[in-house]
């Protein structure tokens, strides 16, 4: 009888299959993205992970009933210091004995980030460029997701196990300055975790004072994926990918359409980074405005380095005008 590619239910009712080795674990939870992709690749000494899905009561009793569907984890390998994507590694390691892998500039972040030290700094932001003030405290219910040792690092251009397969390491900072894609060349297969993903956008914002021109960095970094042959991409939200080179095509335009309204938007007036975005987004409200604030404020900086902007302190704000003065 036929079954159809992804009806598995009586091997592992929680997982989709994506090939004999790789499956796919939609880890849902009710705030942020909503759901996370974690994918398990099998291995003669079990199952390998890569990220895990925030914590909440929902995402815990999904990966419960994964583990006792006849599920042995192997390892634990994460893409960056996302709290979607690591939430899980302390309860793999603690309740399940599962070593966990993470990389080296990961493991830093994830040391930094224990004392939630951006909070002011991104105050700070937000006041100089005219927007909203922040509440002093953020919620500390994603600072618990930190609070591991891993087992194991990596570095960039390495090869790390994963399932019976070698996969290379491949640092990708712009999303996150710590981000990591996987590469196996025998299967040709590309983990993206949040750097490359279907029918949205990651967000490329500057996070803390570390993060310059995060925005630069992510073309880089898209530019050098396209030079792997992929069959299949494996990303952190949403739908796999089957023709990864187009969409990363795709989501540099996307950029550059992005980038090209605020430099309309300041052709013939100085503004702040907090106007622009307004302007752009319309009235958002105090839950909606953080992330594309920041995603404009980050545009920005990246238009003044490529001398598209020019920037001007104006009574302690930032002001940006269009250094195109053709009519
Ligand atoms: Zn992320």
């Amino acid at each position: 009888m036929n079954k159809p590619e992804n009806s598995n239910a009586d091997e592992y009712p929680t997982l989709t299959k994506v090939t004999d080795e790789i499956y796919q674990l939609k880890v849902r939870y009710p705030f942020g993205m909503y759901e996370m992709n974690s994918f398990l690749f099998k291995g003669d000494k079990g199952f390998t992970v890569v990220d895990t899905g925030s914590v909440s009561a929902e995402s815990k009793s999904l990966w419960e009933q994964t583990l006792a569907s006849g599920i042995t984890v192997e390892k634990l390998v994460l893409s960056h210091a996302h709290p979607d994507h690591i939430g899980f590694a302390s309860w793999f390691q603690e309740q399940h004995q599962v070593p966990v892998y993470i990389s080296n500039l990961g493991y830093k972040e994830m040391q930094r980030k224990r004392s939630n030290p951006d909070r002011n700094w991104t105050r700070n932001l937000f006041l100089t460029h005219d927007g909203p003030e922040l509440p002093e405290k953020m919620e500390d219910s994603e600072a618990a997701a930190f609070e591991f040792e891993p087992d194991g690092i990596f570095e960039n251009q390495q090869q790390i196990r994963i399932g019976n397969d070698s996969y290379e390491t491949i640092w990708t900072p712009g999303h996150s300055s710590d981000h990591f894609c996987f590469y196996s060349q025998n299967e040709q297969v590309m983990i993206t975790g949040d750097h490359v993903l279907k029918g949205l956008a990651p967000i490329i914002a500057v996070w803390s004072e570390q993060d310059v021109n995060p925005i630069k960095e992510n073309f880089a970094s898209l530019e050098r994926l396209k030079a792997y042959a992929t069959k299949i991409a494996l990303p952190g939200h949403g739908d796999l990918i089957y023709n990864m080179s187009d969409r990363i095509d795709e989501m540099i335009s996307g950029h550059h359409y992005r980038l090209q309204q605020l430099v309309a938007s300041v052709k013939n007036a100085e503004k702040t980074s907090w106007q622009v975005c307004q302007e752009i987004y319309g009235n958002l409200g105090p839950k909606q405005f953080f992330a594309p604030f920041l995603a404009t404020i980050t545009r920005f900086l990246y238009l003044e380095s490529t001398g598209e902007v020019t920037s001007e302190l104006i009574n302690g704000k930032v002001f940006y005008r269009s250094n195109d003065i053709s009519s």
